[in-house]
């Protein structure tokens, strides 16, 4: 079976700085993907450089088995990958329904789109109460919420979460862990960067350890939850 993303050796470089130094890794359909890792350790990097936000130094990205590389950010929306980005960036002066209907901005089927916004709200009946409401005033965990929403109206194939998880509450947390957990039962595919190890680990089919630009370890979510270098590092115990 091909995968449905392969990144083979991506260098990624902020002018001099290489924050990623080299790593490879695949997403197989149906998977939730993890990538985990300290702050600065290049995952936010990695996602963005998927997006074709930045442009990768060196290395190979294959996405339902056509290259990535060089393909504007909006046309590999277009392709199927969306990305729900660190810190949300949501428009806070628009409704939740206005933030939702920006995440289908490449489609021009206006039933579907009716259609999907609602998926959203049955996903999130939150959202659903609260449509008329500017998004800004929403708690961190709607905001989260939303922001999977929104990505998720570009119907896409992969679907990227980079720490959905920061700030939130337990029980938020919990929540956003649960609905990427009811997403993959729908069939879809995630790659999930988090901080929160321990929470990604519980539900990925594989996980990626990365430190300083370089995967450094990668197994099975359940593997490397019981693994003791990992358990020291990253789940805080001595
Ligand atoms: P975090 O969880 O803190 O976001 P991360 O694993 O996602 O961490 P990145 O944000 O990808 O890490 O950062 C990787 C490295 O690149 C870090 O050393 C960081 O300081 C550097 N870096 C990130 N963004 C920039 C930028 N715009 N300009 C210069 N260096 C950057």
């Amino acid at each position: 079976m091909t995968a449905l993303l392969e990144v083979e050796d991506l260098r990624v470089a902020y002018g001099k700085i290489e924050a990623v130094k080299g790593i490879s890794f695949t997403v197989e359909a149906g998977q939730v993907v993890t990538l985990i890792g300290t702050n600065g350790a290049g995952k936010t990097t990695t996602l963005r450089t998927l997006s074709g936000l930045l442009k990768p130094l060196a290395g190979k990205i294959t996405f339902d088995g056509q290259p990535l590389n060089g393909v504007p950010a909006h046309k590999i929306v277009e392709r199927g990958l969306a990305h729900s980005p660190e810190g949300r960036r949501l428009f806070p002066r628009l409704t939740i329904a206005e933030n939702l209907q920006l995440g289908a901005f490449l489609r021009k089927d206006t039933a579907g789109i009716e259609e999907d916004i609602q998926r959203i709200y049955d996903l999130f009946p939150i959202l659903g109460e609260r449509r008329k409401q500017a998004s800004g005033t929403l708690s961190g965990g709607e905001q989260q919420m939303l922001a999977m929403g929104r990505a998720l109206m570009s119907r896409p194939k992969l679907l990227m979460l980079d720490e959905p998880s920061m700030g939130l509450s337990p029980i938020m947390m919990q929540k956003i862990m649960e609905t990427i957990e009811e997403l993959r039962t729908q069939g879809m595919t995630i790659l999930l960067v988090e901080q929160n190890a321990q929470a990604a680990l519980s539900l990925a089919d594989q996980g990626h350890v990365m430190e300083i630009g370089k995967v450094v370890l990668s197994d099975s979510g359940e593997t490397l939850l019981h693994d003791e270098s990992v358990r020291k590092a990253y789940l805080g115990e001595d």
